[in-house]
């Protein structure tokens, strides 16, 4: 097997598992982050942090650093980071790690909507909310004065969230006893979440489930069509089979 320099665009715990992956199947790796997290988990092997500047600040990184490989493997709503990926990536080969989307059962109550601000309509008058979509995108939620409930994230939002949000500071993954009890401690009538998909984080679909408590799932973004594997290891084994000459 060829040694390859790989550049994993990252912000997500598969991105960490792959590099780990990676490095243990003797390639130089990179993980490269946003900067959005103040204090991401560290993976294995070189970190850089924030943006690159555009699609042509992202090429220019690539070209110049000498890289063969590019993993997107950000998380399935980082939308803007995988198109650039597409544009920047040219001779370079690409490929994308991205788990598959939840699928809502028979039994599941779920609202499906395109975006947060559908989500946000989504919602009636009084709803107790549980918003588990990060702490970018609460700001709409939080401000309309007839909805309160608990806003779940792994660090603060800049500005204080009103008095009738409760602001729960927590890393995933979260246990289905934990979430059932979240959810009856708090009165919640309505789960907004993200389709994120992956283990860490579905288990207040199987709480809300149990509990019969809606949930406004917002579809994910688009992203252009690169080849794309559910799992570390498939993107290990691709990675194997690419030519020396890749890039
Ligand atoms: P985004 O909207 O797709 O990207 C916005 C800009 O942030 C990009 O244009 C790029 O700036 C920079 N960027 C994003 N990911 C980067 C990376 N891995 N390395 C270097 N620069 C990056 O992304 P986002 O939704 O804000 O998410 C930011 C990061 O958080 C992503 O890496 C993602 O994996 C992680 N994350 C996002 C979510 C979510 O719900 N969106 C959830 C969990 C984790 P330049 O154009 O200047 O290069």
């Amino acid at each position: 097997m060829q040694a390859k320099k790989i550049l994993i665009l990252g912000g997500t715990r598969d991105a960490r598992q792959l590099a780990f992956r990676l490095i243990h199947a003797g390639h130089d790796v990179t993980t490269s982050f946003a900067g959005v997290t103040e204090h991401p988990i560290q993976p294995e092997g070189k970190v850089r942090v924030g943006g690159f500047g555009g699609a042509a600040g992202l090429r220019h990184y690539l070209v110049s650093e000498n890289y063969n490989v590019l993993v997107d493997a950000t998380h399935p709503f980082a939308a803007q980071i995988s198109a650039n990926a597409v544009d920047a990536a040219g001779n370079i080969a690409l490929v994308r790690l991205e788990r598959p989307a939840w699928v809502a059962r028979p039994e599941d109550h779920w609202i499906n909507v395109a975006d947060i601000s559908a989500a946000v309509d989504a919602l009636p008058p009084q709803a107790k909310v549980m918003l588990t979509i990060g702490r970018k995108e609460v700001a709409p939620f939080v401000t309309r004065p007839d909805i309160s409930g608990v806003a779940r994230m792994i660090e603060p939002t800049s500005i204080p969230l009103p008095a009738i949000w409760k602001l729960i500071l927590e890393r995933p993954p979260f246990s289905l006893a934990s979430e059932i009890a979240v959810l009856r401690e708090n009165g919640i009538t309505h789960i907004v979440s993200k389709n994120a998909g992956g283990g860490e984080t579905e288990m207040k679909l199987v709480a809300a489930r149990n509990l019969n408590i809606p949930v406004v799932m917002i579809a994910r973004p688009f992203k252009p069509a690169v080849t794309t594997y559910s799992s570390v290891e498939a993107v290990n084994t691709h990675i194997s089979k690419l030519g020396s000459k890749c890039g």
